[in-house]
């Protein structure tokens, strides 16, 4: 949940830029009320809603946001519990348009979708069009509400994820929309410009890279003993900081990053990565899930 807020000028130029490029933004009073609350005790009525249909739509109103310096909330289903899809900006709502199966391909059992689909109607089609060989695993009891891009943001899991893993573990790629409007695809190599001859945002993409190689580097000691004592940390932890140390030192379970951290051998690259799904993804806006082969009737944990 981020702080800032507009002044009525900045206000007023932000609904310009958002309506002239023909995207859909809502500040009635009542969409103001629906969208200041999510599934958590927190009420921050948002300045405006807005309801992108395409990629480039997300692009354009975050660099309005950008712009004029608006706080910018991106949301699914609305289920989080702590706060997460409220914010006093606009708020970004995928769930309305944004919600398609682009494709599934059953050999290399990766489906293609936007972030606003939902996890139940996602299992369903995969198990449908698989006659239910694959599935996407992760299942919050939330699912039938809850959409990929708000699951991969929390790092969602469920009643299976001891044996099938969280949101993390099933994400094949990511397209990524920077705070300059930049269009990234994060993968397990690294992260490059969505579009190769788009120089903005392949220089953009060098940037991150350096970034968080530098940040590995500083802080290669803390991620190799802290990172991964606890299996869903979705958040940073400051490497001093006594008393979280010594919670996270009761569960030794490496995440991915942590065992490769500890493993050693192109530690840096694989750091970067993982941390440029967190770092760069203002908006998430598609993605390819990796296969889960859990059979249709959950056969329990
Ligand atoms: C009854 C109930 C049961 C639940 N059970 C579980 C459970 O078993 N396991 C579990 O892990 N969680 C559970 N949750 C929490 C929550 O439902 C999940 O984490 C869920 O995956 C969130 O998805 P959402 O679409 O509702 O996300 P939202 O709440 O809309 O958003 C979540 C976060 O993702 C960000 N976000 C959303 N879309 C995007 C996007 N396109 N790009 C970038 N960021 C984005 C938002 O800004 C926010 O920070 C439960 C919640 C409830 C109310």
């Amino acid at each position: 949940m981020s702080t800032s807020r507009t002044g009525a000028d900045s206000r007023d130029e932000l609904r310009e830029q958002i309506s002239a490029a023909g995207i859909e933004i809502d500040v009635s009073g009542r969409r103001l009320q629906e969208y200041s609350y999510d599934a958590s005790n927190y009420r921050v009525p948002p300045l405006a809603v807005v309801f992108p249909q395409s990629v480039q739509d997300v692009a354009a109103v975050v660099r309005a946001c950008a712009a004029t310096n608006t706080a910018l909330t991106s949301r699914g289903g609305g289920t989080s519990m702590a706060g997460n899809a409220v914010g006093p900006g606009v708020v970004l709502d995928f769930s309305r348009y944004m919600n398609k199966i682009l494709d599934v391909d059953l050999k290399a059992g990766i489906a293609d979708v936007q972030p606003g689909v939902v996890l139940a109607d996602l299992a369903a089609h995969v198990e449908q069009v698989s006659s239910a060989r694959l599935t996407f695993a992760p299942d919050p009891s939330s699912k039938n509400r809850a959409t990929v891009g708000g699951s991969v943001a929390n790092d969602a899991c469920g009643n299976h994820s001891v044996r099938y893993g969280r949101t993390s573990d099933h994400i094949w790629e990511l397209d990524l929309v920077t705070a300059d409007g930049s269009r990234l695809t994060a993968t397990n190599d690294g992260v490059h410009a969505t579009d190769p001859d788009d120089a903005v945002s392949a220089a953009r993409a060098a940037t991150i890279t350096d970034d968080l190689t530098q940040l590995v580097h500083k802080h290669l000691a803390a991620f190799r003993l802290e990172l991964g004592r606890i299996q869903r940390q979705v958040v940073g932890l400051p490497p001093g900081e006594p008393a979280a140390r010594k919670r996270l030192r009761r569960r030794p379970s490496p995440s991915r990053l942590g065992r490769h951290l500890r493993r050693g051998g192109g530690g840096e690259d694989e750091a970067g990565t993982q941390a440029g799904k967190r770092a760069a993804a203002v908006c998430r806006v598609q993605r390819r899930s990796r296969r889960s082969t859990r059979p249709r009737s959950d056969s329990g944990v």
